[in-house]
């Protein structure tokens, strides 16, 4: 497995396989790996010929400084969990290889990015979609991995992918769960055990407030009713709990098209989401 930090390293190992007729898969993380990304990696070893995997906490996403600051960073034990994936390499470029002290470009999804974390977290997805973007350019991908329990962002990849004709196909990867249904994310590491005792119920909430729609509550009524719940049980500021279309993510008063469940919700200083689809 190759660990390489610079992009010019990463291009000249790419071409080398593009001109052997190798297919690349790419997946892109900051790190703090866990089985939702190693199924992403998974997924990319079946369906590629070479799987490339990037390691970078890209600073240019985080609206809070005490979130970037606060968020895990464990390479060896990253790499450690790639290894006996038979990754052929993992990219690990550090901040000055991928933003120079000019750099000025901003990719900027419009529409897709005013609701859920797009509007609590501004600039977010222009970060996002920047570094994805850049990635993609360096990596020479032909097909990238993303998990649906960030939901968004693989809409608002899809749509930059899209819109500036990249060549690359974009793949959304089922959300890995714990045992207890709690979505596996590198930040219910920062949860305490009481809180970790909690986190679950988010989900079971969720499940509980789409079968209340689907046996005749209103949309307002069970949304209404699946907040005081988390409320009771101790969650703290909901952000979003909402229904939204799954293509433009419109908000819906009624589910009367392809649909998912939307939330992101704090449990002490830890921001939870996840998203469930209506099947
Ligand atoms: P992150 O390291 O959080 O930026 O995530 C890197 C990739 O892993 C993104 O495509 C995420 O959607 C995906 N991912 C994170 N958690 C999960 C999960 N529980 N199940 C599936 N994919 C996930």
């Amino acid at each position: 497995m190759l660990v390489v930090r610079t992009i010019a390293k990463l291009r000249a190992v790419q071409k080398k396989w593009h001109s052997e007729g190798h297919k690349i898969g790419f997946v892109p993380t900051m790190g703090a790996l866990h089985d939702g990304h190693l199924s992403l990696v998974k997924a990319a070893k079946s369906k590629s010929d070479k799987v490339i995997v990037s390691i970078f906490v890209n600073p240019t996403q985080f609206n809070d400084p005490n979130d970037l600051k606060a968020y895990p960073r464990t390479e060896k034990a990253d790499l450690a969990l790639l290894q006996p994936l038979d990754v052929d390499l993992v990219y690990i470029p550090d901040a000055g290889q991928m933003y120079s002290d000019q750099f000025a470009t901003n990719i900027s999804v419009d529409g897709l990015t005013n609701c859920l974390c797009g509007a609590s977290r501004p600039g977010h997805f222009d970060g996002v979609a920047t570094v994805v973007t850049k990635l993609f350019l360096q990596t020479g991908a032909d097909k990238a991995f993303f998990g649906e329990k960030d939901f968004q962002q693989l809409q608002v990849i899809r749509r930059v992918v899209a819109d500036l004709n990249i060549d690359i196909r974009v793949i959304g990867c089922p959300t890995q769960r714990e045992t207890d249904g709690l979505a596996m994310s590198s930040r219910n590491m920062r949860l305490s055990p009481e809180a970790r005792a909690i986190a679950p119920s988010l989900n079971h909430i969720m499940q509980k407030c789409i079968i209340d729609v689907k046996t005749g509550k209103s949309v307002g009524e069970a949304v209404s009713n699946a907040k005081q719940r988390l409320a009771e049980i101790g969650f703290g500021k909901i952000d979003y709990f909402e229904f939204r279309d799954i293509e433009n993510l419109e908000l819906l008063e009624q589910l009367d098209r392809p649909a998912r469940l939307f939330a992101a919700v704090f449990l002490e200083d830890v921001r939870l989401i996840d998203n469930v689809e209506i099947k």
